[in-house]
């Protein structure tokens, strides 16, 4: 049975009136599990108007006041954790485990947003001239919007709303239309926490709700995750029309395997952070590189034995390491990845096409797929397959393994495996890449930190969570005040002088 999913505007569901919808599946099976509606111009205007009312009551309330709602979200979040994982991983095709991650990323979010009030302080100059102290607010910038990947349902929406909603915006959230029901249930979460109706709305969509957001001068910021193509249309368009906007990209992230590493470590890292999710992170380790023939050959005849051990399952199925792909096309375009890769030269150590899950032969699924000997040339090291397919481009000395990441037009995350402290200290300072893992496979910062790769993976200056997300949602407002002497001092008779 296809479900028809809503929108979440001011408080409640509200159906589709476009006409428009686009297919929810189930990826195990193939099947069509739910329509999503695609709001159209006048729909997403209705939503702006109803968050900007909304959002004059929300942003007056004290900081603290506001952060009671993000902690009792929290707990409301934990409640559910596992319908929610569920829900998520019965849409994306992500295992349950996986899917916790990914909610539970997006919690610490909220736990670091709820401390907001501290980031909204502002600062302070007594005395800056006779008489004259000057200091800043951090004001709300009104209605702001978050546009999200498929790959992360759950964390990058908390990712931007959090912040966001501690700062006193209204946010109006547009997910993927590939997996909206988690966002759809998170708006229905913060509702229960005590959220004024309309601060968090949901409008579900495509290119014309979007187009509708960025071009829209209620809207003041645009938060985007996404592929980079868009990435960057969303950053032009949006500061086309004056506003703030970060927009984070695709990637090819690299592993740097240096020969005094533990390859068994470097072996399980990489299959993890190669191979879960199948691929589908942004954070996903997609090019092994191991330094020295010897450490190549080592690496490649262990990687080949373990690829053959990983188990690709159902979503449900607590026994798999990682599930099926988002849609067909998807799925169809790692295809065409490896099929490149084999043309162009590249050494097939194991081939992922052939996989089908007995009883689920209509699942997107795909096999671990692994390549040695791939050139910075080839399409399958250049361009990001975002699939379950692990490529080896072998240095030969440490330098060039610092070239290649750092020549990549992707800059987003990067790791080195070694165990001499003076290499990986080299490494983090000079590799031109925004996020650094240091024995460390998949190196997302913490809440507190920031999140934001490099070049091509990020468009705009200030990164995700962390500090940064407060500067982002928030604008400065400096006051100089100067209170000549008055009443305290008695009337004076001689002609003011600038003595
Ligand atoms: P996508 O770019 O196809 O879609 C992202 C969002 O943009 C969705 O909400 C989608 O509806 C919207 N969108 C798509 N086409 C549009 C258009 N023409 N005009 C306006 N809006 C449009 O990305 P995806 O397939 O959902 O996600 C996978 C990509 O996201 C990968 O490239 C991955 O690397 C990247 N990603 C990056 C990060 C990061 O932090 N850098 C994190 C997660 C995912």
């Amino acid at each position: 049975m296809v479900r028809e999913l809503t929108h979440f505007i001011g408080g409640r569901h509200v159906p589709g009136l476009s006409g428009h919808f686009a297919d929810v599946f189930d990826p195990n099976t193939g099947q069509v599990q739910a329509r999503v509606p695609l709001a159209s111009r006048s729909e997403t205007e209705a939503a702006i108007t109803d968050a900007e009312k909304a959002q004059t009551e929300w942003g007056a309330w004290n900081p603290q006041r506001r952060a009671r709602v993000l902690l009792r979200f929290l707990d409301l979040a934990n409640r559910d954790m596992d319908s929610l994982a569920r829900l998520l991983s019965a849409e994306h095709g992500k295992t349950v485990a996986d899917a916790r991650g990914d909610i539970q990323r997006g919690l610490e979010v909220i736990e670091f947003a709820a401390g907001g009030p501290h980031l909204l302080k502002g600062e302070y100059s007594t005395g800056a001239g006779t008489g004259i102290d000057v200091y800043s607010m951090r004001q709300p910038l009104g209605v702001v919007a978050g546009i999200t990947p498929f790959n992360f349902p759950a964390m990058i929406p908390l990712w931007k709303a959090g912040p966001a909603l501690a700062a006193g915006n209204a946010f109006i959230l547009k997910p993927s239309e590939r997996d909206p029901s988690v966002p759809l249930r998170i708006a229905e979460l913060f509702l229960e926490a005590g959220l004024p109706e309309g601060v968090l709305n949901v409008v579900n969509g495509g290119k014309e709700t979007v187009d509708t957001l960025l071009e829209d001068p209620r809207v003041r910021a645009v938060g985007f995750v996404g592929s980079t193509p868009i990435a960057q249309y969303i950053y032009e368009t949006a500061a086309a029309h004056g506003k703030r906007a970060q927009c984070f990209g695709g990637a090819k992230n690299h592993m740097i395997i240096m020969p005094d590493a533990d390859l068994d470590q470097v072996a399980d890292a990489l299959i993890g952070a190669g191979y879960g999710s199948a691929g589908e992170r942004c954070m996903a380790i997609s090019v092994a590189v191991p330094v020295g023939q010897d450490t190549a050959d080592a690496l490649a005849a262990k990687l080949t034995e373990r690829v053959k051990t990983l188990r690709v399952g159902h979503s449900l199925d607590e026994t798999a390491d990682y599930g099926p792909l988002i849609t067909a096309q998807a799925a169809d375009k790692v295809k065409e990845y490896i099929q490149a890769g084999i043309d162009e030269g590249a050494q097939l150590l194991a081939d992922g096409r052939g996989f089908t899950l007995p009883g689920h032969e209509n699942g997107f699924f795909l096999g671990p797929t692994l390549f040695d000997h791939v050139t910075p040339d080839m399409r399958i090291y250049k361009e990001e397959i975002f699939g379950p397919v692990l490529v080896i481009t072998r240095a030969a000395d440490y330098e060039e393994a610092l070239r290649l990441p750092s020549e990549h037009e992707y800059g987003n995350g990067v790791s080195i495996f070694t165990r001499d402290g003076d290499a990986a200290r080299d490494f983090a300072a000079r590799v031109n890449t925004g996020m650094v893992g240091i024995n460390v496979p998949i190196p997302v910062p913490i809440a507190y930190h920031t999140f934001g790769g490099w070049k091509r993976s990020g468009f705009g200056d200030l990164n995700q969570h962390g500090p940064d997300a407060f500067r982002f949602y928030t604008k400065t407002k400096t006051v100089t005040s100067r209170w000549p002497s008055g009443i305290k001092d008695g009337a004076s008779f001689v002609i003011p002088t600038m003595n």
